[in-house]
């Protein structure tokens, strides 16, 4: 039985900003059941963990972690949930405070995590076949395994997977800090090894240095190896092409079911959608829209340039004045597109409704009662929020990128074949145009809108395959 270390910044049912956080408890979910065993740590940022599960936790050990000069606290706390172990790591100057990221010393506070795993493994005597790391927050351990933990003769076996989950976020940092925190010397501090125009970067690090590279979606996995997507580090990925691929992500179907989830007032499925119509009715209440028959599009998101919010804002003020359609904003972010929002909603009252918050039972509510799911993000590795729609019969309009071109089949009006709508020119005015084009679909063709929505509810979003495609490269890097 493959046994597998799943290293990540944050994980759902804990604390979740984003996809990260929803993969990291289903994937190891799924792998458990596809027969590996699954332990995962995590920090333990004590003022955000859930009350529900506090008296869960159990003292397991600590110890200091040498981080540059100084030794720094290093509590190991366990506990199981619906049948995973998970380890926390607990100091709280690092991980006792009101948020996740976002912190000037960041690079410091995930040192600080990376040795702290590194260390722990013996420790609590788990040593791994497979050390599975996610985006920057850990990508740096393969180095330290290489560079710093290399004597520790338990470890020599363990392979390293990298997932990236978006390639945007590096963990850059200047090179004093391979002595100021990691202790370790300048020898790779090369180009093929962790500088980056001068300074160190922990993604670019770990890319160089795990065993393999994954992300998540295959069309994303091409496309980070081009200039336009890469991120400055597309040389880097090209030259380590041998050892990355694209793994679709899934999403929870259990967990995410019209047919169960207790946030929906109605339930429904997709062989009997009536429920759909209270949803709508319920939504549109909520947020203080009229209660009408109108295409309702929604926005569940971070509200950045990434998710492309800024195109959509721009092409609402035709498509709002000349179209008889409601739109529901659910997200944070970028103040200034936070406040554009919500100009939009004083402008628009009866069409427009900026919920400017992060809200899990709004998010399902607006996915089982929205029409019309909009994500038209600039890149998009591979996207959750298109999923989940589709799963609750909301129709995604989406740019054509990423995971969203792999997960979106866009409708074809001779046919009838598709899931949602996608479009290729990433345009305010291309945007406009396929919002009303959704709209004509809507009105004139109730027939071809049910079947769309009945093909996107039938899509197979479920974790077995891409859980499957993981063990199998686990078992490639460890033969
Ligand atoms: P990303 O990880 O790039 O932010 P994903 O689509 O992969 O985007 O995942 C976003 C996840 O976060 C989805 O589960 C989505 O429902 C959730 N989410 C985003 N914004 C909000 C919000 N304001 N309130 C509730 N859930 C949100």
């Amino acid at each position: 039985m493959t046994k597998v270390l799943f290293a990540a910044a944050e994980a759902a049912p804990f604390y979740k900003t984003g996809g990260l956080g929803d993969v990291s408890l289903a994937l190891p979910k799924a792998l458990t059941a596809a027969g590996a065993t699954v332990r995962i740590v995590l920090p333990y940022y004590e003022q955000l963990f859930p009350e529900q599960y506090r008296d869960q936790v159990a003292d397991v050990t600590h110890f200091w972690v040498q981080v540059g000069d100084h030794a720094q606290y290093c509590g190991i706390k366990t506990l199981t949930l619906a049948g995973l172990q998970y380890y926390l790591i607990d100091n709280q100057d690092y991980f006792g405070r009101e948020g996740l990221y976002g912190y000037w010393d960041d690079g410091e506070r995930f040192a600080f995590f990376q040795m702290a795993i590194c260390e722990m493994m013996e420790r609590v005597a788990f040593i791994p076949d497979v050390l599975h790391l996610n985006d920057w927050h850990t990508a740096f351990i393969p180095v330290l395994l290489a560079e710093k933990y290399y004597w520790i003769e338990a470890y020599r076996a363990i392979k390293t997977v990298l997932t990236i989950h978006n390639l945007q976020f590096q963990g850059i940092y200047n090179p004093i800090v391979l002595d100021s925190l990691f202790r370790i010397g300048t020898q790779t501090f090369t180009d093929d090894g962790i500088a980056f125009y001068d300074q160190v970067n922990f993604l670019k690090g770990g890319i160089n240095f795990a065993n393999a590279v994954t992300t998540v979606s295959p069309s994303y996995a091409q496309e980070i190896q081009t200039v336009a997507f890469g991120e400055r580090l597309d040389g880097v990925l090209r030259a380590n092409q041998g050892k990355l691929q694209g793994i679709l992500n899934g999403i929870d179907t259990t967990l995410y079911d019209p047919e169960t989830d207790p946030a929906l007032p109605a339930n429904f499925s997709v062989k009997a959608l009536a429920g759909r119509a209270t949803d709508k009715a319920a939504l549109q209440k909520q947020v203080g829209l009229p209660v009408a028959d109108v295409p309702v599009f929604a926005v569940v998101s971070r509200l950045t340039k990434q998710k492309g919010m800024d195109v959509l804002l721009d092409s609402l003020n035709d498509f709002l004045m000349t179209q008889k359609a409601q739109l529901i904003v659910l997200g944070t972010g970028e103040p200034a597109l936070e406040q554009a929002f919500k100009t939009y909603q004083a402008a628009y009252p009866k069409q427009v409704a900026a919920q400017i918050k992060f809200d899990v039972n709004l998010a399902q509510l607006i996915y089982a009662g929205s029409d019309c799911f909009v994500m038209p993000s600039a890149f998009e590795p591979c996207g959750l929020s298109q999923m989940m729609a589709m799963r609750y019969g909301s129709l995604p309009l989406v740019h054509l990128v990423g995971g969203l071109k792999d997960t979106v089949t866009p409708y074809n009006r001779f046919t009838g074949a598709g899931t949602g709508f996608g479009f290729d020119d990433f345009q305010p005015a291309v945007l406009r145009k396929m919002m009303t084009q959704v709209c004509q679909v809507y009105h004139d063709t109730p027939k071809a809108w049910r079947q769309l929505q009945q093909q996107a509810m039938r899509q197979d979003f479920g974790w077995t395959t891409s859980a499957g495609t993981y063990l199998q490269l686990y078992q490639d890097i460890m033969s």
